[in-house]
């Protein structure tokens, strides 16, 4: 189809990636995004294969290559520093063909903000949408309005839009754990700086991975109640209580934090869940299918959905509804499985049942490098670019 114009609410991953792809397509675009000032949530992420695969698809390859961190391997250690496995990630590099990415967020956001040429229209929070037979209306909190021929839902975690595709309301659930992340200046003394880095014990995570810059990207992952109060000052207290007792590396990287400029949140997902579309609007990335952090993958499904549903837009000459269903069924059975496998890893990895995680942590000194790059390059292959 031609001559779509598409209105997008919500200037995450998810919109931007779909921005970028579908004006791409020929289309006119229109990002609109609820905040004053852009700024990222959370300091950095791990893009694996499949996401940076759209990135080059949208011309972005080059230009990701510079912002990426090179990280040749992975090392799983006890919490006391015994090395558990030591990965090469060069098979799996060579099995999907694209080297994964971890890169910091900040550089992540203006890569994407540069690719999209069109308008991101900030303090304009979308408060409901509107139908009819021609397209389709958001109305703004502001009473603004946009019309446009579809609208894509890319609001994130908390989507108000998610409630009109499905008619009723999903509460994001609780992964049972919370993320410290943020950056350090990388060094020696950490982790080698061609290493994601990942110390596991007490259903616990500490990790760290290299990003551009001479950075880390690091997290820290403590399971706690919902609700447990944050207060920035107190962050590295709390963290040295969490990890005492845990490798020096461990203990540096929380000596050496800016606790001001760290991210908590508390892991959330959603899904899996049966309509992404009703009509003409399209859920895309978390607001169809936040997932736990814990295999990497949520921006990177994001940035998938983006340009799958500008591949049926541009192929079918059936009409926006129709494209819209492709997607659905498409997308529906990739990212949602992408959602359960990453709440079992979450609970695999944080310990809701004890043993399980146990025999993890015995798994992790058995098996084969190649078994865990396998289990990876199975995600990644997964996707619409395999
Ligand atoms: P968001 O980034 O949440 O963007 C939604 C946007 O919509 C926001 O800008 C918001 O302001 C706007 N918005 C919301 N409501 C409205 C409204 N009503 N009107 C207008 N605008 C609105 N993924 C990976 O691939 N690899 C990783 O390593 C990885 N690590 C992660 C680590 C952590 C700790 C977390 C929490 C997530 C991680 N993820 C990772 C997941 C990834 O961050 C998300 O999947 C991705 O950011 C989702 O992008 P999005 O655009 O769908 O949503």
């Amino acid at each position: 189809m031609h001559d779509l114009k598409v209105v997008i609410i919500g200037a995450g991953i998810g919109g931007l990636t779909a921005g970028i792809a579908l004006e791409q397509a020929g289309y006119q675009v229109e990002i609109y995004d609820r905040v004053k000032e852009l700024r990222p949530a959370g300091a950095g992420i791990s893009l694996w294969s499949n996401g940076v695969k759209v990135l080059n698809r949208l011309g972005l390859g080059e230009k990701m290559a510079k912002i990426g961190g090179q990280m040749e391997r992975m090392e799983y250690r006890t919490k006391t520093g015994e090395l558990l496995n030591d990965i090469d990630l060069m098979p799996l590099i060579q099995q999907v063909g694209q080297r994964p990415y971890p890169v910091a967020r900040r550089d992540l956001q203006n890569m994407l903000l540069a690719g999209f040429k069109g308008e991101v229209k900030l303090d304009r929070k979308c408060v409901s949408v509107e139908e009819d037979e021609t397209g389709v209306t958001a109305i703004f909190e502001n009473g603004d309005k946009a019309r446009g021929d579809l609208l894509v839902a890319a609001d994130g975690v908390r989507s108000i839009l998610r409630t009109y595709i499905l008619g009723r309301e999903v509460e994001p659930k609780y992964g049972g754990y919370i993320n410290w992340n943020g950056l350090v200046p990388a060094a020696e003394e950490l982790a080698p700086k061609n290493t994601w880095a990942i110390y596991v014990g007490d259903h616990k995570r500490a990790s760290m991975m290299p990003v551009a810059g001479d950075r880390f990207y690091f997290f820290l992952d403590v399971p706690l109640p919902k609700g447990t109060p944050a207060n920035p000052d107190k962050y590295k207290a709390e963290l040295k209580e969490h990890f005492q007792g845990w490798a020096e590396p461990v203990q540096l990287l929380i000596d050496r934090f800016d606790p001001g400029a760290v991210a908590r949140p508390e892991i959330h997902d959603v899904g899996p869940i049966d309509r992404f579309v009703r009509g003409k609007v399209a859920l895309l990335g978390d607001s169809a299918h936040a997932t736990c952090p814990d295999l990497g993958q949520g921006g990177c499904q994001a940035m998938e959905d983006g340009l799958v549903l500008s591949n049926y837009l541009l192929s079918t000459n059936l009409g926006v509804e129709y494209a819209l269903k492709r997607y659905e069924t498409e997308r529906k059975q990739r990212a949602n499985a992408v959602v359960e496998k990453a709440r079992q890893r979450a609970e695999q990895i944080h310990g809701k049942d004890p043993q399980v995680t146990e025999q993890w942590y015995e798994q992790l000194a058995d098996e084969r490098p190649t078994d865990v790059t396998d289990a990876i390059a199975k995600v990644i292959a997964a996707g619409p670019l395999h």
